[in-house]
């Protein structure tokens, strides 16, 4: 008998399969493919990259970079694969996408300890050994709905319609002012004061933004979206004053730059504890990136905006992991299932690889019967970890991001000096982390 069954050989699940062959474990790979192909999936091989064929930065100085550099050090088996198969990209890393899959394919098939099983899984055995489910965002069918039992209904969100979120460091703190509306609460929110010309200039673009096509899965063209999380664009469309009455209603605020009400507002709320993220409320939308970063940054305060992650709509099947997941990545309820990869909350396809490895780590734990390994906020993978698992009303995944890990305690001006050295204390703190030598 195996000691772990892993559902899905995608980018988490080939990861965790090759991980813990190499640690001696017997395991049992599940893959769909080829009887079963979600609508995004085409091909047979694994880990297969349904959309771009970029894996984001590879510099040091840069969030994807540091993601990396860290999956090296935690004994990674898909970079070095995709270093075989790169394209040239600049500073990024991009790969020949059959070639990767290929060679994914041919490692875990030839790995002594790993048994391919081609078969849908329609369910999880709770009671009998341990199972990693790495199924990903387009989870469907039998097994998603015993997820959603298992999960006490309504924790598994199947539509994701996101804000924007915006690092805190690349605000102009000069425009934007903290405040709550009617002065209630601690000034938690950050406001962003419009006048009237700024508001219509605004609002003459964000309904004339080129929107991103949808695919065939997420809908017929038009989806049919609950008010509650209703593109910003379309809002805006039903009149220049819907949003000032929604949204972006000023009421309740006072701009201390010109002691008066502003003709329009965006709040933006904190993303995490450390307030160094924040998101655009009420700003879902399914504007083209490019098209968010031109128009949102004619927000006041937003001209020079990073953009920690863009907002997004397409079917995504992510756990409501803040309420779900333990920090090891198996479930309260369930301890014996862990999940990982993109169906977490761990976004892309590279953290989704990560949260792989970082299940992989706790389940070897486990079998060996050792107290599991804690990985330090400081790094990338403890801080995407420490963010999935954070209570959080509004839980939405999230990528890799400078601004997730805690600030630096003395001011460096240049971005990439500052990013080097936030990378350079975050392998620090993973090395510390760690108790398994890959
Ligand atoms: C349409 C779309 C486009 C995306 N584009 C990008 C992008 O360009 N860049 C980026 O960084 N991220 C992108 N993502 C987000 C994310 O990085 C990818 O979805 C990534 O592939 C997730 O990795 P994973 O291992 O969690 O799941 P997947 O890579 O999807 O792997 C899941 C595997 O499980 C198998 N499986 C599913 N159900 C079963 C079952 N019941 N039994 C057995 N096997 C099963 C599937 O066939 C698949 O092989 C995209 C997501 C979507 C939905």
């Amino acid at each position: 008998m195996a000691d772990v069954k892993i559902l899905g050989a995608g980018l988490a699940g080939c990861e965790a399969a090759l991980w813990l062959a190499k640690q001696g474990h017997r395991v049992e790979l599940y893959e769909q493919k080829p009887c079963v192909y979600s609508p995004a999936h085409k091909k047979e091989g694994f880990a297969e990259l349904v959309c771009s064929n970029s894996l984001k930065s590879d510099r040091i100085d840069s969030a994807g970079g540091l993601l990396k550099a860290e999956m090296r050090r935690l004994g990674s088996h898909l970079l070095p694969i995709a270093a075989q198969c790169s394209v040239a990209a600049g500073g990024a890393l991009a790969v020949n996408r059959d070639e990767f899959s290929a060679l994914v394919t041919q490692a875990v098939e030839q790995c002594e300890n790993i048994t391919v099983i081609r078969q849908e899984v329609t369910e999880i055995d709770t009671e009998n050994g341990i199972t990693l489910v790495a199924t990903g965002p387009l989870t469907q069918g039998k097994l998603a709905e015993q997820i959603n039992r298992m999960t006490g209904g309504k924790k598994l969100s199947f539509y994701d319609a996101a804000a924007p979120i915006v690092t805190a460091e690349s605000l102009d703190m000069e425009k934007v002012f903290a405040a709550s509306r009617w002065g209630k609460g601690d000034a938690d929110y950050l406001n962003c004061p419009f006048d009237k010309d700024g508001y219509e200039a605004f609002y003459q673009e964000l309904i004339s933004a080129e929107r991103a096509p949808l695919h065939d899965f997420d809908g017929d063209g038009e989806v049919t979206v609950y008010e509650g999380c209703m593109p910003v664009e379309i809002m805006a469309k039903r009149g220049p004053d819907t949003l000032r009455f929604g949204p972006l209603k000023p009421v309740g605020l006072t701009d201390p730059s010109t002691g008066r009400r502003p003709w329009a507002n965006v709040q933006l709320r904190r993303e995490n504890k450390e307030g160094t993220l924040f998101n655009l409320v009420g700003f879902q939308t399914n504007l083209k990136f490019g098209e968010q970063k031109r128009v949102f940054r004619m927000i006041p305060g937003l001209e020079n905006a990073e953009f920690a992650r863009y907002g997004v709509m397409h079917r995504n099947t992510f756990l409501n992991s803040p309420m779900l997941l333990n920090q090891t990545l198996n479930l309260k309820e369930y301890p014996n299932v862990y999940f990982a990869g993109q169906i977490t909350g761990f976004e892309g396809y590279m953290e989704s690889a990560a949260c792989g490895l970082l299940a992989a780590r706790a389940i070897h734990a486990r079998l060996l019967g050792e107290q599991p390994e804690q990985f330090s906020i400081g790094c990338m993978v403890g801080a995407l970890l420490e963010y999935i698992t954070q209570e959080n009303k509004d839980f939405q995944p999230m990528g890799a991001n400078m601004g997730l890990l805690p600030p630096l305690e003395t001011r460096i001006r240049d971005k990439r000096e500052r990013y080097a050295e936030v990378s350079r204390r975050a392998l620090e703190a993973l090395e510390k982390s760690i108790r398994y030598d890959k």
